[in-house]
């Protein structure tokens, strides 16, 4: 069988240094804010390139720190409108209702399945104080349309960089193109730890000296709280592990897109909808393929099709935030192409650990697919 990512041969090719990592912080002694965290932020930001980074226990609370220090330094108030895809994974939502901020969906653009910069305008409020870009699947979402909307309207833009760690904007890092950025280190992302992780990057001093009080209960000093803060902190075994990981990313990306750059040439198929369906077959560095995402009218039969053929996929996502329970007061709002996307997207095994042979099976049997009546 193909899985859709195998997770222990990933960190399987970093031994013996992963093992190693771990087992040096057990015997330090030291297992939360201390050398490990401090030297992984350092190259973190490095690598991001920002300033600053501040390491925090997963990708939601990333996000909502950012808009929790914002309100914290009375730039944002309850009652504030975030705009943000529709077409997104629910917890960048989650981020900005936490905070009793409202989010102002819309819809995404077809091709890139990112928000559609000429329907942000229309949106826009007194009460907007910020547009969050969400890299989807691993593409970068900012373009010249969003930056010179976010001057023209003083608005901060906030990256939900969880999918897309190591992509670029011309020549900068997703994760330093905005006022803040938001990542995660869950295990299936492309910086993948052993269970949850998460950073803040950023350029400004306070706003990163209000996140990393926040994120250790509103301490400045120990025992002196000046917010009402919350514990989230990137533990030191995830630090350890993550620096190790760290240092092949961009290799493990690249591996990516020679997987990616022979799906987009190979798979032909008249139902099926490559990404870049706009005919563009280059890639380029501006996506990393976290996922690698099809689109058919017969997705589930597709679906289906695959597993038989031993071939593992997943969906993501299969409801749209607006239809979930959990947004109940939206339920009854239209975002059509949001709906079509979750409809009939499928996404392919992709990862740095497979072969060719499995790329290739892959490929030969998306061919044989026969649609069905
Ligand atoms: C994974 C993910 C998050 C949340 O990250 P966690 O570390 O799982 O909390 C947020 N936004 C997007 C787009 C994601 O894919």
């Amino acid at each position: 069988m193909i899985k859709f990512l195998d997770l222990k041969a990933i960190n399987d090719s970093f031994e013996p240094e992963l093992s190693q990592a771990v087992k040096r912080v057990i015997n330090s002694g030291w297992y939360l804010l201390g050398k490990e965290n401090e030297a992984f932020e350092q190259e973190y930001a490095s690598f991001i390139g920002t300033k600053h980074c501040i390491g925090v226990g997963n990708g939601l609370d990333a996000l909502r720190l950012i808009f929790k220090a914002y309100i914290e330094m009375g730039i944002m108030q309850e009652g504030d409108e975030v705009i943000v895809p529709a077409n997104t994974y629910i917890a960048s939502i989650l981020a900005i209702s936490d905070n009793r901020l409202i989010p102002v969906l819309v819809e995404p653009d077809i091709n890139t399945y990112n928000i559609d910069p000429f329907l942000v305008e229309e949106k826009i409020t007194k009460r907007t104080k910020a547009i969050m870009i969400v890299h989807l699947y691993g593409q970068n979402a900012m373009n010249a349309e969003i930056q010179t909307l976010a001057y023209k309207h003083n608005l901060k833009i906030i990256e939900d960089n969880a999918q897309a760690v190591g992509c670029f904007y011309a020549d900068i890092r997703t994760g330093s193109l905005g006022d803040a950025a938001g990542h995660s280190f869950y295990p299936g992302k492309n910086l993948g730890a052993i269970g949850d992780g998460g950073a803040v990057t950023c350029n400004n001093e306070k706003l990163a000296s209000v996140i990393r009080a926040l994120a250790n209960y509103g301490s400045t000093k120990k025992y002196v709280n000046d917010y009402q803060g919350l514990n989230s902190r990137l533990d030191e075994i995830q630090a350890a592990f993550l620096r190790v990981k760290l240092k092949r990313l961009d290799a493990d990306n690249q591996r990516r897109r020679e997987i990616a750059q022979y799906y987009i040439e190979n798979i032909v198929h008249p139902n099926i909808i490559l990404p870049f369906a706009k005919g563009q077959k280059q890639i380029t560095n501006s996506h990393i393929f976290h996922l690698f995402v099809i689109r058919t009218p017969q997705r589930d039969q597709l679906q289906q099709y695959l597993t038989k053929n031993g071939i593992q996929t997943l969906i993501h996502y299969p409801i749209p935030p607006h239809k979930q329970l959990a947004y109940m007061e939206w339920n009854g709002m239209s975002f059509p192409v949001t709906e079509k996307i979750h409809n009939e997207v499928l996404s392919l095994p992709i990862s740095p650990v497979m072969t060719d042979i499995e790329v290739r099976k892959v490929t030969e049997i998306l061919r044989t697919f026969v649609t069905l009546k």
